[in-house]
């Protein structure tokens, strides 16, 4: 008796002109994922199919559960589309569970199959109670669902259902440059951009000395954690240092972070156009802080023309930390080392800052050059779930 994970894909089945490249896509992710075991995958239009060897099927179910674009998944027992083999098979597979009431469901997609759904259900329900004394059907609330479905060459019966993460496939919308802090909210942000199917790379701005190597290893640490969506995330590091103390030094104390973000959303820009890359993501959540009002937002996103999005935007707190927890990403996150944002934070800063004082005060340093600096000397770091794979400085 032959063992399938049956994959469905869920939302993807609404794209209906896109579906091929979805699929296609979710295909290779879950061929990629899966590329250590011995597995043989089968797709069509609306199912994925993967055979696996019965001692992987844990670690395999758990690196499923992460691929986004699965809606739910089952593992089925394969039988040959003839009405006799079915009767057979549905028998060994009731046999692993016991059950008072039960309801056999027939999905017939193939058809030219002979007999329609619900006749097939009454044969497959006639068999098991023929065979168990004890049994009866409930079509409403059956302790045991057996589903069954007819397709051309091979039939699924399943009695288990599992659910997947959802979502779109990972690669089918282009990279998007996540702004990776270090802290609860910007990892949750980029989990959810990937949920999307966005391509994901992590840009983190350090001032050392003023933030320690330590602060660096958790943001490396948090990547780590959020490739285990994908199949790995480029990482950039930015040195703000200079453009940091620049600030510090010239511009009023209460415009200091106004001014800070501004130059971030530059560089992050600049940063995008180098590595074709069509959005920001960022884990600002309006009002959390001075520089997250909307009028703040508006004042620092000015700066730039191309789609910042904020996942987590209108998400509570406590909200970004179930999801947090939920990732794996919380305990790291509220590790105790100092960001570049909260090393400079002003007694009071602005939370109403206006444009014009803004651009004033920033026109007191040359920015312009700095930018190109920092640009040209960030480095760049591929991370994967398993290991660091490559520590270059290329650009
Ligand atoms: P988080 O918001 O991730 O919990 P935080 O609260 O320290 O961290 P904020 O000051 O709220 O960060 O900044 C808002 C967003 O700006 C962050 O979610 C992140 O996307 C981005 N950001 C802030 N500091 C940095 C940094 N040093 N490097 C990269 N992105 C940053
Ligand atoms: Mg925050």
């Amino acid at each position: 008796m032959d063992k399938v994970i049956l994959i469905k894909y869920g939302e993807l089945t609404t794209k209906k002109g896109n579906r091929n490249f979805f699929v296609q896509t979710l295909y290779e992710n879950v061929k990629n994922k899966l590329k250590n075991f011995d597995i043989k995958i089968k797709k069509d239009r609306d199912r994925m199919y993967i055979q696996f060897a019965d001692r992987d099927l844990e670690q395999i179910k758990n690196i499923i559960d992460k691929i986004f674009g699965i809606h739910m998944y089952h593992i089925a027992t394969i039988v040959e589309t003839n009405i006799e083999e079915l009767k057979k098979e549905i028998l060994s597979v009731v046999s692993d569970f016991s059950f008072s009431t039960f309801k056999v469901e027939t999905k017939r997609s193939d058809k030219t199959f002979p007999l329609k759904s619900l006749e097939i259900s009454r044969i497959l329900g006639g068999v098991i109670l023929k065979k168990l004394d004890s049994v009866s059907v409930d079509v409403h609330h059956p302790e045991l669902l057996i589903q069954v479905e007819i397709r051309e060459k091979h039939s699924y019966i399943y009695c288990n259902r599992y659910f997947g993460s959802g979502g779109y496939p990972v690669g089918t919308q282009p990279r998007s440059l996540l702004m990776l802090s270090g802290g609860i909210d910007s990892p949750v942000a980029g989990y959810l951009a990937m949920k999307r199917g966005v391509q994901l790379d992590a840009v983190y701005f350090e001032a050392i000395p003023h933030t320690s190597l330590e602060a660096r290893n958790k943001v490396i640490t948090l990547t780590k954690k959020l490739a285990v969506y994908t199949d790995h995330i480029y990482l950039h590091i930015v040195n703000f240092t200079p453009i940091q103390e620049e600030i510090y030094k010239n511009c009023k104390p209460e415009y200091c972070i106004t001014i800070m973000r501004r130059m971030m959303y530059r560089i992050m820009e600049r940063l995008a156009e180098r590595n074709h890359a069509y959005a920001i993501i960022n884990g600002e959540s309006i009002g959390q802080v001075a520089s997250q009002t909307l009028v703040s937002m508006n004042v620092i996103n000015e700066v730039t023309s191309i789609p910042v999005i904020r996942p987590v935007s209108c998400l509570d707190k406590l909200e970004i930390i179930d999801l947090a927890k939920k990732i794996d990403t919380y305990e790291t996150s509220i590790l105790p080392y100092e960001d570049c944002c909260t090393v400079f934070v002003p007694k009071h800063p602005v939370i109403h800052p206006k444009l014009s004082i803004a651009k004033k005060e920033e026109e007191k340093f040359n920015f312009d050059s700095m930018i190109d600096t920092a640009i040209e000397e960030t480095l760049h770091m591929t991370i994967t779930d398993e290991v660091l794979d490559e520590f270059s400085k290329l650009l």
